[in-house]
């Protein structure tokens, strides 16, 4: 390809509205456009980034067995009726009527369509395993859509689906997966960790997302400095603390007046007391019913665990009238002692604190010399916090650290859930229906293209993986008007692309300046620099765009030297 005909049209500027690394050198590399919030055009550059993230994709997937087809995008209103999902689904789903008022979605997702598709077409558990994949455009009216193509409305999605008999077949599906995915992610040069995450409603018991941790992502991740332990803070534990002892040294516990004391900040410096000696009480109400969580005073309460712990649909902080009516008193003096005709859920490290203080359920008061097991008891004990930096992995012992991860991919036992709603059954060996067990597997194909740039870029532009580059080769002769170097350039580019290698020729009237600038900007892994004094020596100079190697080759050599580079430095699984 010669620069002069490329359609890259970059920017000296950096869109006001771009926020994060990738989103502002996509744009400003002339690798997509704006088309509407959260949506894009691929430029050719990025499109051909794309089409090699797509083409790793399909070489594993279909390595593992998967079979690519194409569902449609537009999805009758019928079928997510059949799951429920058309009203739980809510605002997030684009819907639209065609001409008869008949209503349809953009498709967020496809489980409907492949499951509907699998109940018509499989009979028989000799046609199991089944695993179908798709790489299709998705649609999803986030509220918020930002970041370029991490949040966006319409997005590029690989999405898989596995169908099997029982559950030790799905289990092997979903290994099959995660190692798919681990060497998706090395082969177009992400470093990833798989972090255990929160199944949700959905129930399944395994369910991992593939984090690239970036500063830009907006999933926080704990990590093991020492094992490959990791997970998300929906999920995240640490070693829990034993309950505190009978206190015996402890005195009884006693009102204190404290007028006007609601937040934790206040009552520390009220009493002199540090947040770790308080226990703190937050009223809830889950699936209509109060409850009382209580964690310490530093700790912060993880609404998902609760959530989890309780095995309920809905989760929201209960208001001052209900607050009133389970403590007896204004919002800010909650407390577990002598409450009654709620449910505790206290976490462990709430029971691990010795002559506390906490809420007197009474206005204006706290308690002290509170001891966890001889002044109040728990009904339920459970994680219920947020795990943070520096506690002990749950796994080795070992220092926990947190980070911010983009997710790209997810991979998820579904169960029944799927089959048993739109009676997706086969023939087992004695002629029984029995429900197919499903697994979903998604990568965002699109937003790995992004989370690629987060990790791979400086302070002049991107740094493509050879595997994913748009083109692996730039030739920038310093002045492409100069007879000689004109030759030297044309004739190179001629070789290289004899040689398989993908390669784009600055044959612009711009000064070399500029050519560096923009080679640099666009990413491609290696330069040749064709400059009149290495010919002269009959040379030009290699350098990637990494900066890890930089020499000048006899011209002759180059092909053979290009090619070698090329392989060496492609990230393999
Ligand atoms: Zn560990």
């Amino acid at each position: 390809m010669r620069m002069s005909q490329l359609l890259a049209p970059t920017l000296r500027e950096t869109p006001g509205e771009a926020e994060i690394p990738s989103h502002q050198l996509l744009l400003r590399a002339g690798m997509m456009r704006k088309t509407a919030a959260g949506m894009y055009t691929y430029l050719p550059l990025g499109w051909r980034v794309l089409r090699k993230i797509m083409e790793i994709i399909r070489e594993e997937m279909d390595a593992k067995g998967g079979q690519e087809l194409l569902m449609s995008i537009v999805q009758p209103a019928e079928l997510w009726r059949e799951t429920g999902r058309w009203d739980e689904y809510g605002e997030e789903m684009f819907r639209l009527k065609d001409r008869n008022g008949r209503e349809f979605c953009l498709g967020p997702t496809h489980e409907e369509l492949i499951t509907a598709l699998v109940r018509a077409d499989v009979r028989s558990y000799r046609q199991l395993p089944l695993l179908l994949y798709q790489i299709a455009n998705k649609y999803r009216d986030e509220i918020r859509p930002r970041f370029g193509v991490i949040r966006g409305r319409e997005f590029i999605m690989k999405d898989l689906y596995s169908f099997d008999r029982d559950e030790a077949g799905l289990d092997q599906s979903y290994w099959k997966m995660y190692d798919a995915y681990t060497r998706i992610f090395r082969r177009v040069g992400l470093t990833t960790r798989a972090v255990e995450a929160d199944s949700g409603a959905i129930g399944g018991d395994v369910t991992h997302e593939f984090m690239v941790l970036a500063e830009a992502g907006e999933a926080a991740v704990v990590y093991c400095t020492s094992c490959d332990y990791a997970a998300n803070t929906e999920k995240a534990e640490s070693v829990a603390p034993a309950p505190a002892g009978p206190g015996s040294a402890v005195p009884p516990f006693e009102p204190v007046a404290t007028p006007n004391v609601r937040t934790l900040d206040e009552l520390t410096r009220f009493l002199g007391v540090a947040p770790d000696r308080v226990v703190k009480t937050l009223i809830y109400e889950a699936d209509g019913q109060p409850v009382a969580a209580v964690v310490r005073g530093d700790h912060e309460l993880n609404e998902v665990k609760l959530k989890r712990v309780l095995g309920a649909t809905t989760l929201t902080m209960a208001g001052a009238a209900v607050v009133e009516r389970v403590t007896g008193a204004p919002v800010g003096f909650a407390g577990p002692v002598g409450l009654k005709g709620v449910r505790i859920i206290a976490d462990p490290w709430a029971l691990a604190v010795e002559d506390a203080v906490a809420g007197g359920n009474a206005v204006d008061t706290h308690l002290r010399h509170v001891q966890p097991g001889r002044d109040w008891q728990a009904d339920v004990v459970a994680d219920i916090r947020t795990v943070t930096a520096g506690e002990p992995c749950p796994r080795c012992g070992g220092t926990l650290a947190s980070a911010r991860g983009i997710e790209v991919g997810q991979i998820f036992k579904l169960g029944t859930k799927y089959s048993q709603a739109l009676g997706a059954t086969y023939l087992d060996e004695q002629g029984q229906a029995r429900p197919i067990v499903m697994g979903c597997y998604g990568i965002g194909v699109s937003r790995t293209m992004a989370a690629i740039i987060e990790q791979h870029h400086d302070d002049h532009g991107i740094i493509w993986p050879v595997s994913v580059a748009p083109y692996h080769v730039i030739i920038v002769p310093v002045m492409y008007e100069d007879k000689q170097q004109r030759e030297a350039a044309e004739q190179l580019y001629e070789e290289l692309s004899a040689a398989g290698v993908e390669v784009v020729l600055d044959d612009r009237d711009e000064r070399a300046g500029v050519k560096f600038k923009d080679a640099d900007l666009l990413g491609f892994p290696l330069r040749i620099t064709i400059g009149p004094k290495a010919l002269k020596e009959g040379q030009v100079e290699l350098k990637s765009r990494d900066g890890r190697m930089e020499e000048r080759v006899p011209l002759d050599a180059t092909v053979q030297r290009v090619v070698a580079w090329i392989e060496d430095n492609t990230p393999q699984a």
